[in-house]
């Protein structure tokens, strides 16, 4: 794989057909409507495939499906062990196709081939194996009652479960939700978002191949306005999972409190701080920093976007990261050597270039980057950019970019970074950058994330919990803690005669 050239990948990316259709009842079909739209590579705007627009009439007939599945006990009333042999019959088939995911995904999202290969291919193949080994280790609970009765406290799956995803991570995210809703005995539906549905579509029928009996996992192509709400507002769906933005997740909130009052389980957007003090490993810092926001264009939703540094070392320091940040222009993603790809559609591009133009506007100053890149190739590529001279009030702060731009903020104490810091309506993740053991650890408690790293960035893998304080969500997707967003708790008290 190491020794495939950006030519090699061309090639096999010119050879592929391409699967667009929905997985309902375990076999690929086209949308009752018949109605398709193209999914595009924003890489050069080409499109890439026809897949299906599911609509309502698609869920009825899928979430029925489900349900029949779960009611049967096929999978729900699965030995755990024999569960877990499925899933990592999965996870070696999503290996075995290593190759061939990657490329779709980097097609599909415009991710470097390097990212998808080395990245979220693998990732996603070890949380699937990871949650299926896990699952037939865990025991249920027996109450610490008086001698005369026996309680039993089980956790059952939730029943048919609807899992929402975005377009920035999706096969990686698809992974996250369905490797603990599947392993813990519940039937889905998988929503992949209308921008990048091609890898979902894909391990549906891996998934199959691995011994998943049919209508345990089904995918569903089409729009979130009108699937999407279908899926949160559907009364025979007992729980929705979902990755995304806030707002939409505000919605679906709504949406659940307006029909069964499914359990709903969010992972939501961020403005992530990256606290650089000055006795810290600055050229690493610095390195770090460039990758924390321009690491998949800015698109990410742990992305370190406020760089916050001590005052006495920002200018300094600032210098070491636009250094950095010019190793990230944007370049065609099936080379091996690119390391960010374009934006994932021209909508986003756009909304990029007006928050470039808000952060003028508001007197920030643009230290570096601002323009369009690759403006010939037909995609969407925007160059990397530093704004300096940042007041956390201002929008370029406060607002959720979802694209490659920083904001340089600085402080003079360990207070006042942690007050900058958690001057947000988010609390997904950052990281604080200190040798000193008791800033580090004190600054880390402090700030109300998620995740936190310590002299690192993007730390975390599928052993530790993932997700957000504050209105960057609820429920936590990775490690045996993403087994309680798909199981209800139930007691049976057993009174002796
Ligand atoms: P989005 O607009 O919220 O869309 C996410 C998903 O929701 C898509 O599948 C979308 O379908 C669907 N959707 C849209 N409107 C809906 C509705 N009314 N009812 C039900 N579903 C609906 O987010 P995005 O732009 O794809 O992704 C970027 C956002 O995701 C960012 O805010 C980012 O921070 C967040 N994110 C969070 C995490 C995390 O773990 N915390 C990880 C990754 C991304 P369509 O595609 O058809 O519109």
């Amino acid at each position: 794989m190491l020794d495939k050239t950006r030519t090699d990948w061309r090639q096999a990316a010119s050879e592929r057909s391409i699967e667009g259709r929905a997985f309902i009842g375990g076999s690929y079909v086209d949308s009752l409507s018949g109605e398709t739209r193209p999914t595009i590579n924003p890489a050069n705007g080409d499109p890439l495939a026809e897949i299906a627009v599911c609509g309502m009439e698609d869920a009825e007939v899928a979430v029925a499906n489900a349900r029949r599945a779960f009611e049967s006990g096929v999978w729900s009333s699965m030995a755990p062990v024999d569960r877990k042999m499925v899933l990592v019959r999965w996870s070696e088939l999503i290996e075995e196709h290593t190759e061939e995911l990657a490329l779709l995904e980097s097609l599909d999202v415009g991710k470097p081939i390097a990212d998808t290969l080395y990245g979220d291919v693998p990732s996603a193949a070890r949380t699937i194996r990871w949650s299926g080994e896990a699952i037939d280790k865990i025991y249920d609970e027996i109450a610490p009652t008086q001698g005369d009765c026996l309680a039993l406290v089980q956790r059952l799956p939730l029943g048919v479960v609807a899992a929402i995803v975005p377009w920035n991570f999706p096969l990686s995210t698809t992974a996250w939700k369905l490797a603990p809703s599947l392993a813990t005995g519940n039937s889905v539906i998988l929503k992949p978002a209308s921008n990048t549905p091609l890898t979902a579509i894909r391990i549906a029928s891996l998934a199959s191949e691995a011994g998943l009996p049919d209508g345990v996992l089904q995918v569903l192509p089409g729009p979130g306005g009108s699937l999407g709400k279908h899926l949160a507002t559907h009364m025979d769906i007992d729980g929705l999972t979902f990755t995304g933005s806030t707002e939409i997740g505000k919605l679906l909130m709504e949406y659940s409190g307006q029909s069964n009052l499914k359990r709903i389980f969010l992972e939501l957007g961020g403005k992530s701080p990256n606290i650089v003090f000055a006795d810290c490993n600055l050229g690493k810092a610095a390195a770090y920093a460039a990758t924390a926001v321009f690491y998949n264009g800015g698109q990410t939703c742990t992305a370190g976007t406020r760089l916050i540094v001590e005052e006495k070392i920002r200018d300094a320091f600032v210098e070491k990261v636009i250094a950095n940040a010019a190793k990230w222009m944007p370049g065609d993603p099936l080379d091996p050597s690119t390391r960010m790809g374009p934006m994932i559609d021209e909508g986003q591009y756009k909304t990029v270039a007006d928050y470039l133009d808000i952060g003028r506007d508001e007197g920030a100053d643009l230290l570096f980057g601002g323009g369009r890149a690759l403006a010939d190739s037909g995609g969407f590529y925007q160059e990397p950019s530093i704004f300096g001279g940042v007041d956390n009030q201002m929008r370029i702060a406060q607002e959720e970019i979802f694209g490659p731009v920083m904001s340089v903020l600085s402080f003079t104490d360990a207070d006042e970074a942690v007050r900058i810091a958690n001057d947000s309506i988010y609390g997904l993740a950052g990281a604080v950058w200190s040798n000193d053991i008791n800033t580090a650890h004190k600054v880390a408690a402090a700030v109300r994330v998620g995740t936190m790293g310590i002299n690192n960035y993007f730390g975390g893998d599928v052993t530790v919990p993932f997700g957000g304080f504050k209105q960057s969500g609820n429920g936590r997707d990775k490690s045996i803690h993403a087994f309680a967003d798909y199981t209800e708790l139930k007691t049976t008290w057993i009174q002796f005669e």
